[in-house]
């Protein structure tokens, strides 16, 4: 997507480690308007898929997936990183490594908000080695609910996480597919 390229162009910063920061627009600070640009076009690439739900992870999926998820017409789910008292009991949960943090956090999702009627659309803001996707794949999974696809706004192509996601035959749309951070410049796939 020719727009969020240019957008990660101007307003993203590489920082050691291969990380991109995009706190101008995605991760910290969010650009509405941009999010729906966005929400719009994941609409646009998944209209076809019978997705019922949309599944993230907080925070910084959560703003994507709502806008896909209002183009979708679709309720969006966000999965909780911490246990809380009043959600603890009847979740599905996994375990999910963060790249950026280098933390294990436990992930969950009350039952309530998924079934086996769905099939789910995933959306993340970043596609790293795939472990965020995997845990909401084992809920998924545990839920027996179909996966429909994986949305993801900016994929790190040079890691593992495309092919892991497309060798299970599950769909995926990248919005910004990176090839390379090196030399602290940022290189799309062509
Ligand atoms: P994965 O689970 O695919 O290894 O990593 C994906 C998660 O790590 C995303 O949800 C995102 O929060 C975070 N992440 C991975 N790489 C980057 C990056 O380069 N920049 C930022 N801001 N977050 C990243």
């Amino acid at each position: 997507m020719k727009l969020l390229e240019d957008r990660i162009k101007s307003e993203g910063t590489v920082l050691p480690g291969n990380i991109l920061k995009v706190d101008r627009f995605l991760n910290h600070q969010i650009d509405p308007a941009f999010m729906d640009q966005l929400g719009a076009e994941f609409a646009k690439l998944f209209k076809n898929d019978h997705i019922t739900r949309i599944l993230t992870v907080e925070s910084s999926g959560i703003a994507p997936a709502v806008f896909a998820g209002l183009h979708l017409n679709v309720p969006v789910v966000f999965a909780r990183k911490h246990k809380s008292l009043t959600h603890n009991s009847n979740t599905y949960a996994a375990e999910v490594y963060s790249y950026t943090k280098q933390v294990t956090n436990h992930i969950s999702i009350d039952k309530r908000f998924i079934s086996a009627a769905d099939n789910v659309l995933i959306i993340d803001d970043f596609l790293a080695n795939g472990q965020a996707v995997a845990g909401l794949l084992d809920i998924i999974n545990a839920a027996e609910a179909k996966i429909g696809g994986v949305g993801i706004v900016i994929e790190k192509s040079f890691q593992d996480g495309h092919r892991l996601i497309t060798d299970k035959g599950i769909k995926l749309e990248s919005l910004a597919r990176i090839k390379s951070l090196d030399n602290n410049q940022v290189t799309f796939i062509e």
